[in-house]
């Protein structure tokens, strides 16, 4: 278990306007007993999708199931955990789009009416039976939402969308990691890690540590805005908290590609990286920073990109 998860709602740094509104749907659940309606979660990884389901189940008061949609396989392994949850129960599933179509249709009946349809026996004596299941609340995460069919869409009551952190909330967050792992860390040099975090808690708090390490070498006591700005040079990101293959893409699709537009697996191909991975884990945070735009021809280079990488356009003076 990740010491650094927070627990409650209240420990859960940012995403104000989605706890607001959380909170009156698990009063509302808590004071009818009941279980909370079915809930999606989607966002970049890292930005604590999981943490928020587990946050969910500790508030109600409940056990928290955990399984990827990568890991059922066969619509058995999902029966399997259906059956063995409590009322209200939260069974978080991770990566939701990747559930198989066969486990898909399990949940279904099972989101709906809280059952579980099953054949028993084979061939002609084969009959169909419906088990009671428990109410519980599936809580879904997915970084690809556009890849969720409709009908599983259409069934979860809530959906949130969870954001990039601002630097102030991320910040925060150090302090928090900092304050449970023992560390002295100054709110100067919070905000310098903050600043090349990409916007992401997960990015933060390995930052930290990494930060941590390169303190304990120097003999530092405590982590100083200097000291923090060195660790990061030394892992060569730079002050938008990009990293090397950040500024590869950027640079390919300028010197290969004269800035773009240049379609993803193209674009993938030159870089010798897995184009899902390039689409979800790199590109979200350079559209962010401003750096990249994604149209309908393929991405493109921004002004600001060129100026970033300091490579005059053509016909465009700086
Ligand atoms: P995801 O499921 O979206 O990939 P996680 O829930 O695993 O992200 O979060 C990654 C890490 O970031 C967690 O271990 C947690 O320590 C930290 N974290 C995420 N969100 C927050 C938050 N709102 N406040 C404090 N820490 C957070």
């Amino acid at each position: 278990m990740d010491p650094l998860r927070p627990r409650t709602l209240a420990e859960y740094v940012g995403q104000e306007d989605l706890k607001r509104e959380l909170e009156v749907y698990l009063s509302a659940a808590r004071s009818r007993g009941e279980a909370l309606d079915h809930m999606l979660l989607t966002g970049y990884p890292g930005l604590g999708k999981t943490t928020l389901a587990q946050v969910v189940a500790h508030e109600l008061g409940v056990n928290f199931r955990i399984t990827s949609g990568a890991a059922l396989e066969r619509p058995g392994d999902l029966a399997a955990i259906l059956t063995t949850l409590e009322e209200r129960d939260v069974l978080f599933i991770d990566e939701i789009h990747r559930l198989p179509k066969a486990c898909e249709e399990v949940l279904y009946p099972a989101m709906e009416d809280f059952a579980l349809d099953l054949v028993v026996g084979k061939g002609p004596g084969a009959r169909a039976v419906r088990l009671k299941l428990p109410r519980f609340t599936l809580i879904g995460a997915t970084t690809r939402p556009g890849l969720l069919s409709a009908p599983l869409r259409d069934r979860f009551g809530i959906v949130f969308k969870l954001d990039f952190y601002d630097q102030e909330a991320l910040a925060r967050i150090l302090l928090r990691s900092a304050a449970l792992l023992g560390i002295r860390l100054s709110e100067e040099a919070a905000r310098v890690i903050a600043s090349r975090s990409r916007g992401t808690p997960r990015i933060a708090n390995r930052l930290l540590r990494r930060v941590r390490d390169y303190a304990e070498v120097k003999a530092a006591p405590e982590i100083t805005p200097e000291i923090a700005q060195e660790a990061l040079d030394l892992m060569d990101l730079d002050p938008l908290g990009l990293s090397p293959l950040d500024r590869r893409i950027l640079e390919t699709i300028l010197e290969k590609f004269d800035g773009g537009p240049v379609g993803l697996s193209t674009l993938a191909t030159a870089l010798c990286e897995d184009p899902q991975t390039l689409e979800d884990i790199y590109e979200p945070y350079l559209i962010r920073c401003g750096l990249l735009r994604r149209t309908r021809k393929g991405r493109v280079l921004t002004e600001r990109a060129y100026a970033y990488l300091k490579a005059p356009r053509e016909g465009v003076l700086f």
